[in-house]
């Protein structure tokens, strides 16, 4: 992307050799389609096994957009809904992981590498337990980085509200930027 960088690289304090950002994602999920809108559930770049997915304009990886909101964040750019706007038709089913690979490119032309990210996803089911390692992998191939410095958590929300109904996705992340 050529558009002017929007955050000022200037106002980084230069004593400071890294910066944290949070990233924060939720996604309703339906019966997929014809039943619902939901599109297939994909997390962290990998496809469960799921009778509901997210209503989304991109594929609804909740999990890449937060982890891409993480990055921004830590640069003090906008954030993943301003960069990629769900109103071009340009990003209608992409594939997310465009969205990591272009926060960890602008990390990096701002002189920064990830440092690690820790993720967890809330979802009543399936389980990821079994998809993390995948996950991560995945995500740590879209970062260019060992898998050693992504991870990834689940947690069910216990039965509690819309998340513990199943009738959405959440998903919290912290990253650590660290200079290049
Ligand atoms: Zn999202």
């Amino acid at each position: 992307m050529s558009e002017a960088h929007p955050a000022n690289p200037s106002t980084f304090d230069p004593a400071v050799g890294v910066r944290v950002g949070h990233g924060y994602d939720l996604h309703r999920l339906e019966p997929l389609a014809p039943k619902g809108a939901g599109r297939a559930l994909v997390v962290g770049g990998v496809r469960l096994d799921s009778d509901c997915g997210p209503v989304a304009h991109s594929d609804g990886d909740a999990l890449l957009h937060a982890i891409t909101d993480a990055i921004l964040g830590a640069l003090s750019m906008p954030d993943i809904g301003q960069l990629f706007p769900d109103t071009d038709p340009r990003h209608a089913g992409e594939d997310s992981s465009v969205y990591v690979v272009e926060a960890a490119r602008r990390a990096k032309e701002l002189g920064w590498r990830i440092g690690n990210l820790d993720a967890t996803v809330i979802l009543e089911r399936p389980k990821i337990g079994p998809h993390k390692m995948a996950m991560r992998e995945r995500i740590a191939r879209m970062l260019g980085v060992d898998v050693g410095s992504v991870n990834v958590k689940g947690k069910t929300h216990e039965g509690v509200g819309a998340l513990g109904e199943g009738r959405a996705i959440e998903v919290h992340v912290v990253a650590m930027l660290v200079r290049a």
